[in-house]
C-alpha cells in the first residue's frame, strides 16, 4: 500500500493527495501535518516508514466537501485518489496475476485535482461571486492572458504590453494563476506550468476542437499571444480535470480598448469589491448590490472591476436601469420571480463538467421555464429599450429542451443519481412497470407481515429491510424459539440482543423480485439520465445565453432598486474633458453614517477645462479622501451603467482612472511606505492624459517636511501642465495654495471646520478659498491625545510659526524651548499650587464678601495655570 500511496503522491506533487481507504480520505506524512494544522483534525500514526511512525489524518467520504472548502479557502491544492475498483475485483484481478488473493490491494488512481479555479461544486462556491482560474504567459514581447469560469464556462482571452500585465490581472482578480514555470516576469502567486503548453498552436488546436469549428473568426480575433496563454489554461484544465474537460463557452477576445483603465493599486484603494480588511463587507460592490440572485450579484462585480469606456454602450445600460427605475410595479414582479431563479449557468457548468446530478438538470428545467415566462412579462411591456429588445431573444427558444424535462423528471429531483428516483412517472412504460413490479412485490412482503402474525400470534412480529441482510423478519427474542423448528418454515439467520432474525421462502421471493426490477430500474434511470445531459449539453451555448440575460436583468432590475432607494440619479455620458456633480455622496460612507443614525453632508464638485485641478485643505478628519473618493467612485459606477449617488451628474467620458493615498503601507510587497507612494506617483504621471481622471490624496505625506512639500509641489505642477487631467489633490500643505498663482486651471477649495467653545467642529462641506488654517492640534485633542501633549505641542507651534516668521527657517527659534519634561514640571508646580490653595481654604471662617474674594483669586491662579 506505501508503494501505491508513494506512487500516487509523485503524481500528485505538491497538492494534499487525499487517499481513499473504504469510508475515509486519509493524509500522510508532511500532508496529514498540513491538513491536520489547517482543518484543526486529529494527528494520528499508522505503521511505520523508514523506522519513524507515519503521521496520518483522515476526513470522511460523506463530509469531504466541507473539509475541501476549508482547504482550498487556505490556499492548499487537493488530489482525490479513489478506488477505482472493488475488493472483490482486486481480488479477481490479483487470482489472474498470480499473486496472494488474500493481500490484494485495491487500485486506486487520481481523478480530479481540486484546485482554488477548479471548482463546481455549489458547497465550495461562493454564489455571488465568479471563480476565475487564469493562465498567463508572454510570446515575443506581449503579455497573453486566458482566463475563465469554470463554474459558467466564461472564457476570455486578453493581451497586453508587459507593463499592463499587473493591472489586467487585478481586473480579473483570479483565485488561482498559472505560467510557465521558466518564466522570469512570472507573478510571484503563479504556479509553475510545463512551458510546451503555453503554444499557440496548441491554444489554437484545442479551442478549435472544443467547440467543432474550422476557424476561430467567428469568436474574434486572438493573436499568438492570446492563443498561447489558452493552451496553457486548457492544458492546466484537462491535467486538474484527470481529462474530463469542464464547460468552455467561445472565448472572447479583450484588447483592454472599450474598458475604462485601473491599475491594481486603483483597485485597492478604491475598495471596489473587496474592503481594505480583504471582506466584502465596507467595499463599493456591497454598498450598491442589490441583485436578487446569484450570477446578478457576479455579473454586477465584473461590470464594477471592468467600467467601460464607450458612451454608446453605458447609456444602454443605464436606458435599461432607468426604464426599471420608473415602473415599481414591473420591478417588484420581476424581482420577485428572478429571487426564486437556480443559478442555471452553475448548474450547467457541472452537467457539461460530468459531475451533474438529476437536481442540476431539474434547475436547468426549472430557469429556464421561468426565463420564458419573465420573457413574455417583459415583451408585453410598452417603451422598451434597445438592450431589452435584444435580450429578450435570449429568454426563450428552449422549448423542446424544457418540454423534455418537464415531462422526464420529477419535480424535485435529487441530488444523488445512483439510487434512482428521479424520473418521473409516465415518462417510459418499461420503468413504469419495472417499478409496478417492485410496488406488488412491496405490497405483498407488507401482506405477508400481516399473514405471519395471524399464523403465528406474535403480535411483534416484524420484516424489516437493512443494507447487508436485505428483507428479513424479526420477532422479540422469547418468541424466537417458536419460529425455530424446520417445519414452521422459517430459517434462522441471526440472533440480536433482544430479538432474532428469520427469513422464509415466499419473502426471498418477493425481495428478489424487488431486488430485480430495483436494479433494472435504476439502471433505466441512469440511461435516460445520459440522455439528459446530451440534450442540454448540446444547447450548452444558448442556455449560457440565456442565464446571461437572466444576470444582465437581475443587474439592472436590482441598480434601478438601489437608486429609488437612494434617490440616486441617472448619469449624463457627454464627451468633454468635465465632471459635474451636483450634491455626490459617498456611498459607503453615506451607508455606514446611516446605519449610525448620522447625516452625510453632501458635496459639488465642477471640474472643467478651464478648472481642472483642485486643491484641497482643510482639518484631518474634515472629510477630503471621503469627498475625493466619492467622485471616484461615481465616475466608476456611471461608467459601469449604474445609476450615482448624487442629485445630477454630467460625467465627460474618463479613459484612466487613478487613485492613490500617500503612504499607504505596502509592506507585504517588500516595499518601504514612501517607496511605494512615488512608484505610484511615477505611475500617475508616466500614464494620465487629458481623458483621465485622478485623485491624490496627501502625496508627499510619508517623507520629512520639506522633501513632501517639494515633491507634492512638483507633482501638483506636473499634473497640471503635462498631464492635463481632471485631478482633486488633497493635501494638508498651506504652502500649496501659492500654485494658484501661477497654475490658471487650479482652484483652492477646503473643508470647513469651525471653533466652537474651544471644541472642533467639523462640518464635513466643501468651500471655495484655501483652508484659513490647520486644526492638527485640535483633532489630536478630540482623538484622546492627553492635554500635557496638546499644549506642549501647541508650545512648538508657536515658536515655529515665529520663527520662520523671523528667518524664514522652519526649525529656527526652537533652540530656546524649554525641554518637554522641565515644561511639564512648571506645570504641574502649577496645578499643585492651586490644588494646595483649595485645600487651605476655611470656609466656615468666611463672610460672604471674602469667599467671593477668595473665589476670584483661585479663578485667576486657575487661568494662569492653564495659559
Ligand atoms: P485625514 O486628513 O485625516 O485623512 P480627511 O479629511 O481625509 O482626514 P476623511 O477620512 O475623508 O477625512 O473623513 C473622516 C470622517 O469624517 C469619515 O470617516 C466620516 O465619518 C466623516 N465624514 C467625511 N465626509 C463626510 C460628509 N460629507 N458628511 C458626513 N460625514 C463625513
Amino acid at each position: 500500500m506505501m508503494r501505491q500511496y508513494q506512487a500516487l503522491k509523485a503524481e500528485a506533487q505538491d497538492c494534499l493527495l487525499f487517499y481513499r481507504m473504504g469510508d475515509f480520505f486519509e493524509l500522510f506524512f508532511e500532508d496529514a501535518r498540513i491538513a491536520a494544522s489547517v482543518l484543526d483534525i486529529a494527528l494520528t500514526t499508522r505503521g511505520e516508514h523508514g523506522g519513524e511512525p507515519v503521521p496520518m489524518c483522515g476526513v470522511p467520504v460523506h463530509a469531504a466537501e466541507s473539509y475541501l472548502a476549508r482547504l482550498i479557502r487556505a490556499g492548499c491544492r487537493v488530489a482525490i485518489a479513489e478506488q477505482v475498483e472493488t475488493p472483490d475485483e482486486a481480488k479477481v484481478r490479483a487470482k489472474a496475476e498470480g499473486s496472494p488473493v488474500s493481500k490484494a490491494l485495491v487500485k486506486r488512481d487520481i481523478v480530479r485535482f481540486v484546485t482554488a479555479g477548479t471548482l463546481t461544486e455549489d458547497a465550495l462556491l461562493e454564489p455571488r461571486r465568479a471563480n476565475m482560474l487564469a493562465a498567463v504567459c508572454e510570446v515575443r514581447g506581449t503579455i497573453g492572458i486566458a482566463a475563465c469560469d469554470i463554474s459558467t464556462g466564461r472564457m476570455e482571452l486578453e493581451s497586453a504590453e508587459p507593463g499592463q500585465m499587473a493591472a489586467a490581472l487585478a481586473r480579473l482578480g483570479a483565485s488561482e494563476l498559472v505560467a510557465p514555470e521558466d518564466w522570469d516576469l512570472a507573478p510571484p502567486d503563479a504556479i509553475g506550468r510545463p512551458r510546451q503548453s503555453f503554444s499557440s498552436e496548441e491554444g489554437e488546436r484545442q479551442l478549435k476542437a472544443i467547440h467543432g469549428v474550422a476557424t476561430l473568426d467567428g469568436f474574434g480575433q486572438f493573436d499568438r499571444a492570446m492563443l498561447a496563454a489558452a493552451g496553457g489554461l486548457i492544458a492546466y484544465l484537462e491535467h486538474a480535470g484527470r481529462g474530463t474537460m469542464p464547460l468552455l463557452l467561445p472565448p472572447v477576445a479583450r484588447d483592454g480598448s472599450g474598458l475604462m483603465a485601473m491599475d491594481e493599486a486603483t483597485r485597492t484603494s478604491l475598495e471596489i469589491l473587496t474592503a481594505q480588511g480583504g471582506g466584502r463587507a465596507g467595499s463599493l460592490l456591497d454598498a450598491v448590490d442589490r441583485c436578487v440572485t446569484g450570477p446578478g450579484a457576479r455579473m454586477l462585480a465584473q461590470d464594477l472591476a471592468a467600467p467601460l469606456f464607450d458612451a454608446g454602450r453605458i447609456r444602454e445600460r443605464l436606458s435599461l436601469v432607468r426604464r426599471f427605475q420608473g415602473d415599481p410595479l414591473l420591478r417588484a414582479d420581476l424581482r420577485e420571480i428572478m429571487r426564486k431563479l437556480p443559478d442555471i449557468g452553475r448548474a450547467l457548468g457541472r452537467i457539461v463538467a460530468g459531475r451533474g446530478s438529476p437536481r442540476d438538470c431539474g434547475q436547468v428545467r426549472d430557469g429556464l421555464g421561468e426565463a420564458r415566462r419573465i420573457g413574455e412579462m417583459l415583451e408585453r411591456q410598452e417603451d422598451r429599450p434597445a438592450m431589452l429588445d435584444a435580450l429578450l431573444p435570449r429568454l426563450s427558444g428552449h422549448g423542446a429542451l424544457v418540454d423534455l424535462l418537464e415531462r422526464a423528471l420529477v419535480p424535485s429531483p435529487p441530488t444523488e443519481r445512483q439510487n434512482g428516483g428521479f424520473i418521473a412517472e409516465g415518462f417510459d412504460a418499461a420503468l413504469d412497470e419495472l417499478r409496478m413490479v417492485s410496488g406488488n412485490a412491496r405490497r405483498a412482503i407488507a401482506a405477508l407481515e400481516s399473514r405471519y402474525r395471524d399464523d403465528t400470534g406474535i403480535a411483534s412480529l416484524k420484516i424489516k429491510h437493512n443494507g447487508v441482510l436485505g428483507y428479513f423478519i424479526e420477532v422479540p427474542s422469547r418468541h424466537g424459539d417458536a419460529l425455530m423448528a424446520p417445519e414452521s418454515g422459517f430459517t434462522h439467520r441471526q440472533t440480536m440482543k433482544g430479538a432474532v432474525r428469520f427469513n422464509s421462502l415466499q419473502l426471498h421471493e418477493e425481495a428478489s423480485r424487488i431486488g430485480e426490477a430495483g436494479g433494472r430500474a435504476i439502471h433505466a434511470e441512469d440511461t435516460h439520465f445520459e440522455m439528459l445531459v446530451g440534450e442540454i449539453s448540446a444547447r450548452r451555448e444558448a442556455i449560457a445565453a440565456t442565464a446571461d440575460a437572466l444576470a444582465r436583468i437581475d443587474v439592472a432590475a436590482g441598480q434601478a432598486e438601489r437608486a429609488v432607494e437612494g434617490d440616486w440619479c441617472l448619469p449624463d455620458i457627454v464627451d468633454e474633458a468635465c465632471l459635474e456633480i451636483e450634491a455626490g455622496r459617498h456611498p459607503v460612507v453615506e451607508a455606514a453614517l446611516t446605519r449610525a443614525g448620522e447625516r452625510f453632508v453632501a458635496n459639488d464638485c465642477t471640474l472643467g477645462p478651464q478648472d481642472r485641478l483642485w486643491l484641497i485643505g482643510g482639518p484631518n478628519m474634515g472629510g477630503k479622501s471621503t469627498f475625493l473618493r466619492q467622485n471616484a467612485l461615481i465616475v466608476l459606477l456611471a461608467q459601469a451603467g449604474c445609476f450615482v449617488p448624487a442629485k445630477r451628474a454630467r460625467i465627460g467620458l474618463v479613459d484612466r482612472l487613478f487613485s492613490r493615498v500617500g503612504a499607504s503601507d505596502n509592506l507585504a510587497r517588500g516595499r518601504s511606505t514612501f517607496m511605494v507612494e512615488m512608484v505610484e506617483t511615477a505611475a500617475i504621471l508616466a500614464q494620465a492624459g487629458e481623458r483621465s481622471f485622478v485623485i491624490l490624496d496627501e502625496v508627499g505625506r510619508g517623507t520629512s517636511t520639506y522633501d513632501g512639500l517639494a515633491l507634492a509641489w512638483a507633482v501638483v505642477e506636473a499634473v497640471h501642465e503635462t498631464n492635463r487631467c481632471r485631478c482633486l489633490f488633497a493635501s494638508h500643505y498651506h504652502e500649496l495654495s501659492r500654485l494658484a498663482d501661477s497654475c490658471d486651471a487650479l482652484s483652492l477649495h477646503h473643508v470647513r471646520a469651525r471653533e466652537w467653545k474651544g471644541d472642533l467642529v467639523l462640518l464635513h462641506e466643501l468651500a471655495r478659498g484655501p483652508a484659513d488654517r490647520s486644526y492638527g492640534l485640535a483633532v489630536a485633542r478630540l482623538a484622546g491625545v492627553s492635554p500635557q501633549v496638546v499644549k506642549r505641542a501647541r508650545q512648538v507651534l508657536d515658536k515655529l510659526e515665529k520663527g520662520r516668521a523671523e528667518t524664514g527657517g522652519l526649525a529656527a527659534g526652537l533652540g530656546d524651548l524649554p525641554l518637554f519634561s522641565a515644561a511639564l514640571q512648571a506645570e504641574e508646580a502649577e496645578q499643585d499650587a492651586l490644588r494646595d490653595a483649595i485645600e487651605a481654604l476655611d470656609i466656615d471662617a468666611f463672610s460672604p464678601r471674602e469667599a467671593l474674594d477668595e473665589l476670584y483669586r483661585l479663578k485667576a491662579l486657575a487661568s494662569k495655570t492653564a495659559s
